[in-house]
């Protein structure tokens, strides 16, 4: 049995005993105030260091911090040359320290070495340099068909932001919020999960080693319903971009609301992968196993309704059991694992509820289903799949965010659209066909934001990624995050003296 062991004193990069807040340039001391939570590793279940929860007071100081960066600071004033420049140093820093970062969210997140420095450590620092370009480009608008007028459309930046990211992919998704925040002159006060604060808090110290002025990046850590329920809630703040649950989307939409702050929502899904006869059945395999369970199943954007036509499924099915069962479960750090522990204990015990919950409703259980017996400790489990009766079960329509996959089959294209839109979600969909009309009638057909066709989770950061129906409001793109994070600002002029009344004249 493997026992894997966590030794600070031999850590390979310094771990903090405690992450704090970071605000207006500084980090906060760890004084004897607020709550103190674990941060824990997934793979040993050590508590590797603990968060000091941000309170309503340390909120507040970090909005005002991004407040007066935004109002009087340098920031919005620069010319995007120079603010160019500032980004591209982040970019150079963070990939100057790539393997520290990468060594601090598999260690606390716990998904594979390979992905944090292979996949989400490069998307980091490449946010930076992708989103400077994106502003550095933009470009008003100019309208004279009324004449004598020149109506001219400039981008303002929106003031500050507030920034709320999930747990499954921080490093990604966060420096993404961030960049596309900043790029456009704004300032900010990022949240990020309360289970993962250890490479976000490492990131930010990171940008402060450039000449980014003081109060542009602020962090506050600490749970979703005080700290980030503070800074939702905080008048200074402008515009809200969230990521994680739809549950919480709900609640903080409606907290913005009360604000009238513009709200982004990127939430969950429960995506179909429709596999059809005329697939190649070999990449349609691969991309499927992908799909479902790579960064260890808990993705937002995962094909985790896998719909087989009938005709194909039983031999589809039983490849795919058998490729799971030889999939590598194990330490993240290690080169060869494929899957890694889940984020934390009550997340894992909540993926494996799923198996008797697949079971109450008729499903019958292809594989896995149970805690990983191969570790002492670690929240590892077996990739698992389940074969529905239907689409109504509840492992077809409830989003489980593990390596977890829900088979049901179709008779034809028409039902496996049917199937796919019978859902509260619509973030993704992927079709394997080589047959052209049936992936244009698919891609057509179906309630989702993003397509994928023939291909596993490819992200095209300048096109729109979003959901539609409960997967979200609004989408991330180049285009999208300029308009989301500008306001627009009409200008008219008149070209010439025009005739005008001349009341009381
Ligand atoms: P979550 O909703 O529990 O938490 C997300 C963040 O919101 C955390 O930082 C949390 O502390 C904060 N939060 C919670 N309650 C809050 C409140 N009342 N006010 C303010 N902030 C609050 O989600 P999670 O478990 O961290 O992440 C998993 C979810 O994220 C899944 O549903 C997944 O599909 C979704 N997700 C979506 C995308 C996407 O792009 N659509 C990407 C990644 C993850």
């Amino acid at each position: 049995m493997n026992h894997i062991t966590f030794d600070r004193s031999n850590a390979k990069f310094p771990i903090p005993e405690v992450v704090t807040s970071f605000i207006n340039g500084q980090s906060i001391v760890a004084d004897n105030h607020g709550e103190r939570l674990p941060a824990m590793c997934p793979s040993t279940e050590d508590t590797v260091s603990f968060l000091r929860e941000a309170d309503k007071a340390e909120v507040d100081a970090a909005v005002q911090a991004a407040r007066e960066a935004f109002d009087k600071g340098p920031w919005p004033r620069m010319s995007m040359d120079e603010r160019k420049r500032v980004m591209h140093q982040i970019r150079d820093v963070l990939l100057a320290n790539i393997d520290e970062v990468a060594y601090l969210e598999t260690l606390n997140a716990g998904i594979t070495h390979g992905h944090t420095r292979g996949f989400h450590g490069p998307r980091m620092a490449w946010n930076f340099e992708f989103f400077a370009e994106v502003a550095s480009q933009a470009a008003g608008e100019a309208y004279t068909q009324t004449k004598p007028y020149l109506s001219i459309v400039t981008r303002e930046p929106i003031g500050v932001g507030a920034l709320i990211g999930p747990w499954n992919a921080p490093i990604a998704l966060c420096t993404m919020k961030i960049a596309s925040c900043i790029a456009f002159g704004n300032t900010c006060v990022l949240k990020p999960s309360e289970f993962t604060p250890l490479s976000l808090r490492r990131v930010v110290e990171l940008i402060h080693k450039t000449d980014i002025p003081k109060g542009v990046v602020n962090l506050v850590n600490g749970r979703g319903q005080v700290t980030g329920d503070a800074l939702v809630s905080h008048p200074g703040v402008d515009v809200v971009s969230f990521t994680g649950g739809t549950t919480t989307g709900r609640a903080i939409a409606a907290r913005a609301g009360q604000n009238l702050k513009p709200v982004a929502l990127e939430l969950g899904g429960k995506s179909a992968n429709i596999v059809t006869a005329s697939a190649n059945l070999e990449r349609a395999l691969d991309g499927s196993l992908l799909a479902i369970y790579s960064n260890n199943g808990q993705q937002c954007l995962a094909g985790s309704r896998i719909l087989v036509e009938k005709k194909i499924a039983a031999e589809f099915i039983d490849k795919f059991v058998k490729r799971s069962q030889q999939i590598i479960v194990g330490d993240p750090f290690e080169a060869k694992t494929q899957i890694g522990p889940l984020a934390y204990e009550a997340h894992m015990k909540r993926v494996l509820s799923y198996v008797d919950i697949a079971k109450s409703d008729g499903a019958e259980l292809l594989t896995g289903g149970k805690r990983h017996t191969g570790f002492k400790k670690g929240y590892f489990i077996e990739p698992t799949a389940v074969l529905a009766k239907n689409n109504g079960a509840r492992v077809c329509q409830e989003e489980i965010f593990g390596p977890f996959a829900t088979f049901v089959t179709f008779e034809d294209i028409d039902e496996a659209i049917a199937i796919a839109n019978q859902s509260e979600f619509g973030l993704v969909g992927y079709v394997w066909s080589e047959h052209l009309p049936t992936v244009m009638k698919v891609s057509q057909a179906i309630r989702a934001g993003t397509i994928w066709v023939n291909t596993p989770l490819t992200r095209e950061l300048r096109a729109p990624f979003g959901g539609y129906k409960n997967s979200g409001i609004g989408r991330d793109s180049a285009h999208d995050c300029m308009t989301f994070f500008t306001e627009a600002k009409t200008t008219t002029i008149p070209l010439q003296d025009f005739p005008m009344a001349k009341w009381g004249a």
